[in-house]
């Protein structure tokens, strides 16, 4: 069994198309080092020994050290020198390295293979004791880390303390002499925290690395982040030993990050930071806050030219936007890593977009890529301009989007205050790999140190929380819980907004506004439409709704219900006298002055939706949802008062209307059936708004859908009412206009079964997925949330059947439905609102079962929109 694969020596054995076997590191590594990319020499052990090592008691597989020996061998004779040689030692890094990048989750060991006399070699190799003992000083703070568990600023504290004591504020300005009673400090703590001492013996510190990589797949917030990024625990990390290059080797020498484009906003060009005379691990730890790449440019222009050059050249070869690693040694570029690169919603967008235009990628390659989950996320929120504002601080724009919330400076406070409700932004000086759970549990996150390439800022992005990073106006002191900016103090609960995208920070609540969308998304829209089969529509109740909805790319409403209008609490007391009214004439005149309230709410719908349908649905709810409760005596009296009614005929009328199940009452077209003037008011103020809007010359396409039809000759009655009123208000208005079509819910099982007879009377169906599943289920929408995670938990649900749709029982029912719907009437179209159209994976089935439309939330539109083409481009591919 293979198990070690080398690369950047005489031969490389990976390549890209090895992630599950070598990790993203590795398989990348090996394809850099075939493309002619500087690649310090070195070889991957697998994730198959990472399964082994981990699940056998921590014992390694008979043939891998033999393989390591022979590959380390191969590494020396690469760079011609030798691992524990005193004269000329080979210095190397043992590095993990998953199938998908977990950054900063587990752990990294630099300038491994130095003891007190190789560092003695180095000193003279080199012809720099000073940087040979501070590589030492490093490497034994690692090893305490990471391989022997200590926590690192017990560790930090020998440096900072010698620091201190010689009254300097700059690692630079340390001797060598300081350097080396630092690492004897360091040697005495380990031995006093530890009771073990730092090895001198190399094989024993090589191997003792090699294995702290393998067990660091499973450190809690390695298992925490895979756990919130669904990332299956058995893949395990594959382990590469390379050669160290050196960028603490003096004022021509550094090392940083890089990315094609900017991760932020996808703007196309190099973005990343670098520091002069420092490891790779100062960048990325957040601890020193770099400089602008560009800087370069001035300080080591031959360098900046080619990473520039490789930058671009690695994009082209991935077709992706990458994250690039690299380190300076004395003027020379070496690359480390490079990956496909966490970015933003609104960058993804614009880099697919972007790439399929330069013809780097295919259009289908583009809407393939993009996750639907991710893609709501462009819609965020930006800060009002006009609103009024204090600034306090501004640090870099890490992560867009903006965040309002209490301050909190624990990660693990904020992961339990978010467990109330509440909003809460996490202020750091630097937050740590260790802080993941706090980062995903807080709305922003701001740092006072690090760069935009800082794990914190890189987290953040993937998880689309706002971030600030490197926010130096603001001083925090943890002891007192309060931190200082713009010489005011906020203490711990006060609130701050951020503005990620700015990097502002502001006192109090700042209001924000809905965000536009973008000449990318447009673009993705217009692709999408001769990609999806499905039509996406919008649930929306007013005008603005309907225009956000249309920005967003819907092509109609799918639902727009009525109950909402009557909410309103300048229209809600009509509507109870309505309700509540004894005789025909009494409830007639109530409604007629509903008419013209619901005639206007219909007109500036249908007026935004100019030329695509609207679904209306009438009256839905049971009526008592709009009386005060019966046992409110005060509420009920003041009601009284207010329709000059009777106390006690009131609270005659409200005893009658309560129900114990009202989900199964008196509810849905019942209302119809037994208030036939509630729907004819309805219908007529659709079709008065549309005969209106046509004689203004507006393309008004209303559709009339009746709730929750169990029974055929429940629909007979109705559609009779319908026909009728509608033909009425034609007469009236003298117009030959065709009238809207008709069609119903099917929410209950029994319509589901009989739709071939509902079929042949109306023009469509639409299912009602959240009601569908209720009743299929039994389950109460309202009540199911007490059971339902313990089902999830149990195994018997794999999610929550009212969130993702139920594949097997209501999908059939769906199924039968559509079959029998579709064969009675041919010309019958089928259609989708409920949560259920704005959930991916459920829009995979509806594509499957050939509906014809999906409806959801405006906001969930773009998500809906991708997930059908990506459904349609599944079929094909
Ligand atoms: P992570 O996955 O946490 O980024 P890495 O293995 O990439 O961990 O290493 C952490 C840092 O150390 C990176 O900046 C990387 O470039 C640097 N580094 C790793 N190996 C070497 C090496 N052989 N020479 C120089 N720098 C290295
Ligand atoms: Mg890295
Ligand atoms: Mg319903």
């Amino acid at each position: 069994m293979k198990y070690v694969y080398l690369f950047g020596c005489n031969k490389t054995e990976g390549d890209a198309s090895l992630k599950n076997l070598l990790g993203g590191k590795g398989a990348n590594l090996a394809e850099m080092a075939s493309m002619d990319i500087p690649v310090p020499p070195g070889f991957t052990i697998s994730t198959d020994v990472c399964d082994i090592y981990n699940s056998n008691d921590k014992n390694y597989p008979e043939e891998v050290k033999s393989q390591v020996e022979m590959a380390l061998a191969a590494v020396e004779e690469a760079v011609g020198a030798k691992f524990g040689d005193e004269q000329n030692p080979l210095v190397v890094s043992v590095r993990s390295g998953a199938r998908v990048s977990m950054p900063g989750m587990m752990d990294t060991v630099l300038n491994l293979g130095l003891n007190d006399t190789t560092v003695c070699g180095l000193a003279k190799q080199t012809g720099d004791e000073r940087f040979a003992y501070w590589s030492y000083q490093r490497l034994i703070e690692m090893y305490g880390d990471v391989v022997l568990g200590i926590d690192r600023p017990i560790l930090e504290e020998v440096f900072s303390s010698r620091k201190k004591e010689k009254g300097v504020t700059l690692d630079i300005e340390l001797t060598t002499e300081d350097l080396k009673e630092i690492i004897d400090g360091l040697k005495a703590k380990i031995r006093e925290v530890a009771s073990s001492e730092f090895p001198q013996d190399l094989k024993q510190q090589f191997w003792q690395a090699i294995s702290a990589v393998f067990e660091s797949w499973n450190t809690p917030r390695a298992v925490a982040y895979r756990n919130i990024n669904k990332i299956p625990h058995d893949w395990g990390t594959a382990v590469n030993v390379q050669t160290m290059v050196f960028g603490n080797m003096g004022n021509d020498s550094g090392t940083g990050v890089i990315f094609s484009r900017n991760p932020a906003t996808g703007e196309k060009g190099l973005f990343g930071e670098f520091l002069i005379n420092a490891q790779g691990e100062d960048i990325v730890a957040g601890i020193r806050t770099p400089r602008d790449i560009e800087e370069l440019a001035q300080v080591l222009p031959q360098c900046y030219q080619e990473l520039n050059d490789f930058s671009r050249k690695l994009e082209e070869h991935f077709k992706d936007m990458q994250d690039t690693e690299f380190t300076i040694q004395k003027s020379k570029l070496w690359i480390l890593q490079t990956r496909t690169g966490k970015r933003t919603a609104q960058a993804e967008i614009k880099i697919a977009v972007d790439m399929t235009r330069e013809k780097l990628i295919e259009k289908t390659q583009a809407l393939r890529r993009i996750d639907p989950a991710q893609i709501e996320q462009v819609l965020h929120t930006t800060i009002d301009p006009n609103a009024d504002k204090e600034l306090i601080a501004k640090g870099l724009a890490a992560s867009p989007g903006t965040a309002s919330g209490k301050i909190v400076f624990e990660p693990d406070e904020v992961v339990e205050l978010a467990k109330e409700n509440g909003d809460f932004i996490l202020v750091r000086d630097e937050t740590s790999a260790d802080d993941i759970r706090g980062i995903d549990a807080a709305r922003g996150i701001l740092t006072t140190r690090g760069g935009v390439t800082s794990h914190a800022a890189v987290v953040a992005r993937g998880m689309g929380r706002c971030a600030i990073v490197g926010c130096k106006d603001i001083i925090i002191n943890f002891e007192k819980e309060e931190l200082t900016a713009d010489n005011r103090i906020f203490t711990k609960g006060d609130i701050i907004t951020l503005d990620g995208s700015t990097g502002e920070v502001f006192a109090g609540k700042v209001p924000t506004i809905t965000p536009q969308v973008s000449d990318e998304l447009k673009e993705l829209i217009a692709w999408e439409d001769s990609t999806k089969n499905l039509q996406v529509l919008a649930n929306a109740d007013s005008a603005a709704d309907a225009k956000l909805a249309r920005s967003f790319g819907a092509e109609g409403i799918g639902l727009c219900r009525t109950e909402h209008m009557f909410f309103e609490v300048s229209r809600v007391d009509h509507f109870r006298r309505a309700i509540l009214a004894e005789g025909k004439e009494e409830k007639e005149t109530a409604l007629a002055e509903l008419l013209p309230l619901q005639k206007a709410d219909f007109t500036g719908i249908l007026r935004e939706m100019e030329g695509l349908p609207v679904i209306i649905r009438l009256l839905d709810p049971p009526l008592h949802e709009f009386l005060p409760p019966h046992y409110d005596k005060q509420q009920l009296r003041s009601l009284a008062k207010r329709l000059s009614m009777p106390f006690r005929r009131l609270e005659e009328k409200v005893l009658q209307l309560r129900e114990f199940n009202p989900m199964l009452g008196h509810r849905g077209c019942r209302l119809g059936i037994t208030s036939p003037e509630l729907y004819e008011m309805q219908v007529r103020a659709i079709m008065e708004a549309t005969y209106e809007l046509i004689a203004q010359g507006i393309d008004a396409h209303p559709y009339i859908m009746l709730p929750l039809i169990a029974h055929v000759e429940e629909l007979k009655l109705l559609k009779e009412l319908v026909i009728d009123t509608c033909e009425k208000v034609r007469k009236e208005e003298q117009t030959t206009e065709v009238i809207p079509p008709l069609g119903i819910m099917i929410e209950v099982p029994r319509a589901a079964l009989i739709a071939g007879e509902l079929a042949k009377l109306v023009d469509f169906f639409s299912f009602g997925t959240n009601d569908l599943t209720q009743t299929t289920f039994g389950i109460s929408r309202d009540d199911g949330r007490s059971f339902i995670p313990a089902y999830i938990e149990k195994g018997i649900f794999t999610s929550d059947p009212f969130a993702s749709l139920d594949k097997t029982g209501v999908a059939e029912l769906i199924k039968i439905a559509f079959e029998r719907g579709r064969e009675a009437n041919p010309q019958l179209k089928v259609g989708v609102c409920g949560e259920h159209g704005g959930d991916p994976d459920s829009i995979e089935v509806f594509h499957q079962l050939g509906l014809d439309s999906i409806s959801c939330s405006p906001y969930r539109v773009p998500v809906a929109r991708l997930a059908a083409s990506q459904a349609a481009l599944e079929i094909q591919a």
